[in-house]
């Protein structure tokens, strides 16, 4: 995915650029992981990006810290609370004071996918302790969910995924390395729709099919899913 996305240090920050069909020069602050973001037309030239970046340093600073602010202020999940998983709701249950951290499955529905699940954390960084837990959890049911759509597309595409691993990334859904097909998936997908995920995998695997964004890339991936569209500009929406 965005194969033409860079990133580049600019004034001492990293900034990531993705070039794009557009008409003018876009900034924005990834609400994740606080990086600059700069969407810019495929023709404007690289020192005009610069210029773009530096005349809004001080905007970066201010909107970094704001954010920096509110993630200190997150707050941990408590009793009662709900959670999205691909498409399933699931219910917290949580215990802050336990003697060990631990993530526990109280309940799945008739396809695997938990729906209620039970955080005990030890007293103390509740919020990063159950961030880890839960991170665990969404890699599992991301893995699952992966080999489903591969084990459903491989044979209509014709084609074999050799390797296929769940990674944070900050500037791409996915990643495919067409030599060794192997195919990485952003963590970040399991808190997105099931449709969103499927979308990443079958756009990585037609890269096996079609090297570069080229309209016959884009006929293939119409092809095996017709309804892409949606889930590509949802993600483009959500920045990555
Ligand atoms: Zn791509």
């Amino acid at each position: 995915m965005s194969s033409s996305t860079q990133t580049r240090v600019i004034a001492g920050i990293p900034v990531a650029i993705t070039r794009k069909k557009m008409k003018s020069l876009r900034l924005r602050i990834c609400s994740k992981t606080g990086m600059a973001k700069v969407s810019a037309p495929v023709r404007v030239s690289h020192n005009n990006i610069t210029a773009f970046v530096q005349s809004n340093l001080q905007w970066i600073a201010s909107q970094q810290a704001l954010l920096a602010q509110q993630q200190a202020t997150l707050k941990p999940y408590e009793n009662g609370d709900t959670l999205c998983l691909l498409d399933t709701h699931v219910r917290v249950s949580t215990n802050h004071n336990a003697m060990k951290s631990t993530l526990q499955v109280v309940e799945k529905n008739n396809q695997g996918s938990p729906t209620h699940i039970l955080l005990t954390t030890t007293p103390g960084d509740t919020y990063n302790k159950q961030t880890a837990l839960l991170e665990k959890l969404f890699r599992t049911e991301l893995k699952r969910a992966v080999a489903h759509i591969m084990a459903e597309y491989e044979p209509k595409m014709q084609l074999n995924v050799n390797e296929f691993g769940i990674k944070k990334m900050r500037t791409r859904w996915g990643t495919c390395n067409i030599q060794a097909k192997r195919i990485w998936l952003n963590l970040a997908l399991a808190e997105h729709a099931y449709a969103c995920l499927e979308y990443v995998v079958v756009h990585e695997m037609t890269h096996l099919l079609e090297t570069n964004h080229t309209p016959r890339f884009w006929g293939l991936v119409e092809h095996f899913l017709p309804q892409w569209q949606k889930a590509h500009d949802y993600l483009g929406r959500q920045g990555c």
